[in-house]
């Protein structure tokens, strides 16, 4: 039986159409499952070497909008996702140094310790960014009498072959191999395009190693014995095989970035079907890069760019913040990350909140109308037509505004917002409650919406106080006295208050 936990709402629901654009066939679809409105679903996860940066996780937001969606729109979701703790190399493909080595190394730390660490912080990461579990979450290091088994079958049946101590897959016994894109032959050379030597025991440029024996690296943490010698998988095989054991032999949906798609989901793809001898995943999701104004990120490029979720929170920025941003576009078209446009999101999101902590849902009694319960419904179906187009996410956020709008009480909206909210996942109901709170224990705002956050601990009498002051200091700067603004913010150093700026406010904590 699937596993339906997450959708408790929603296991009456019929379930809908909803329409996708499939990057194995370049247009959008109609969503067909192989079982009606059942989805298995495969998500590769994160190389745990390293934290994630933002770009990663936008990914994984897309991805969680798309599962909580479609549980939404009436089905039942088996939502499977590995972690590598093994094989990756930096390049994607079979050169490189190996990922997890590298940051073992980099911290002076075993592979196993650096994994459980990472895993940990991409974890806390989705926590943060309101990014739910998939179903089942396994690690490549558990799988290896799959692969072993796989790998059998591959070179039993001609499509794999063993050179120089490794085993590869023999990319010429396919009728097609690029899905994605028409590659020509020499983009593929991802060794020389990256200043490494290939590798000469490949038949075809484009074969790909199912099984290290023989590698570079000397001091490879990991190794297991198997039929061709003591060694570790390919980085591909994981994915294949994780899928084929925890979502069955018909795959209805394989995510991952855009730069997934080549070499690993096509080296997935290729080895997957040619164990199966039937076609494997009809559907394939990718999500578009986040660009710096510099271009793609990456972990790579220095500290000044490696941009975390913690980084964004040390900078006062909320992590929803930024997942309102990543939905205000669409999920196939790349997003450029700056931190002005994350201020503009972070405003924009708590204008929202505000909106929404000014309903007054009690006061109508709680009771929504059955003539308004018929408009919620047709509310449900907009949304469920507008963000099955192709994951419109934007168009679901437009209609958070549409409803706050609309002649309806505020019991409907706030009704009507918490279903939507169980897809788009801001936090709404909760913010806006939070926030209520707040306002009703702090005295924080000041001219133009400017805000005031107050240490938590301090007790109220102190809270007015220091929050007069720094309204003060905020007015001071506003009419340019600076010389009094700085003599205030003296003084709240004196008195033990430190003060940070935040977009549109402050706040203030103890030392
Ligand atoms: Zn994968």
């Amino acid at each position: 039986m699937p596993d339906t936990r997450n959708a408790p709402d929603y296991q009456n629901r019929e379930y809908q159409d909803f329409y996708l654009y499939n990057s194995a066939t370049h247009r959008k679809e109609k969503f067909v499952t192989h079982t009606p409105g059942h989805i298995e679903m495969y998500t590769c996860g994160p190389t745990v070497y390293h934290f994630a940066h933002i770009g990663n996780l936008r990914t994984y937001i897309c991805e969680d909008i798309l599962e909580k969606y479609m549980r939404y729109a009436g089905y039942t979701v088996n939502r499977v996702m590995n972690i590598t703790d093994v094989g990756h190399l930096t390049s994607d493909a079979d050169e490189g140094e190996d990922k997890m080595l590298k940051g073992a190394k980099r911290e002076h730390k075993s592979v196993m310790e650096i994994a459980k660490f990472y895993t940990d912080a991409f974890f806390d990461d989705c926590r943060e960014l309101n990014i739910k579990q998939p179903d089942v979450i396994q690690p490549a290091t558990g799988f290896i009498d799959e692969y072993i088994k796989i790998i059998s079958r591959l070179i039993d049946t001609g499509y794999a072959y063993s050179a120089g101590g490794n085993i590869y897959f023999d990319t010429s016994k396919l009728n097609q191999y690029y899905i994605f894109n028409a590659h020509e032959k020499d983009d593929l050379a991802v060794g020389v395009r990256e200043g490494v030597e290939a590798d000469q025991n490949k038949r075809n440029s484009n074969d790909f190693v199912l099984w290290f024996t023989k590698s570079k690296f000397e001091d490879q943490a990991l190794k297991w014995d198997s039929p061709w010698g003591t060694g570790y998988p390919g980085w591909h095989i994981e994915c294949s095989a994780i899928s084929l054991k925890y979502n069955g032999e018909y795959l209805d949906l394989h995510c991952g970035g855009v730069d997934n798609a080549f070499p690993h989901h096509t080296n997935e793809i290729a080895q997957s079907e040619s164990y199966l001898g039937h076609p494997w995943c009809s559907h394939w999701f990718h999500a578009a890069h986040l660009n710096t104004a510099s271009g793609k990120m990456s972990k790579s490029k220095g500290e000044s760019e490696f941009l975390t979720v913690t980084l964004l929170k040390q900078k006062h920025y909320d992590p929803l913040a930024y997942r309102f941003f990543c939905l205000q576009s669409h999920y196939r078209k790349a997003l450029v990350f700056t931190w002005e446009n994350l201020s503009n999101a972070q405003s924009a999101y708590q204008k929202l909140i505000k909106k929404i902590a000014a309903l007054r849902p009690d006061s109508d009694s709680n009771h929504i109308s059955a003539q308004e319960q018929e408009i919620l419904s047709q509310y449900r179906e907009k949304f469920i037509r507008q963000v099955g187009n192709d994951l419109n996410t934007a168009s679901g956020v437009t209609l958070i505004y549409d409803v706050l709008k609309a002649n309806i009480s505020d019991a409907a909206k706030v009704n009507i917002l918490a279903d939507f909210d169980q897809v788009l996942s801001l936090s709404l109901i909760e913010k806006s409650a939070e926030l209520r709170e707040r306002e009703a224990n702090q005295k924080t705002t000041g001219a133009g919406g400017y805000q005031i956050t107050g240490d938590a601990d301090a007790d109220p009498g102190e809270l007015e106080a220091v929050n007069a002051l720094i309204l003060q200091r905020y007015q001071a700067k506003q009419s340019k006295n600076f010389a009094e603004a700085d003599r205030i913010r003296d003084e709240l150093k004196s008195r033990g208050i430190e003060l940070t700026d935040i977009p549109g406010g402050a706040v203030w904590k103890k030392l």
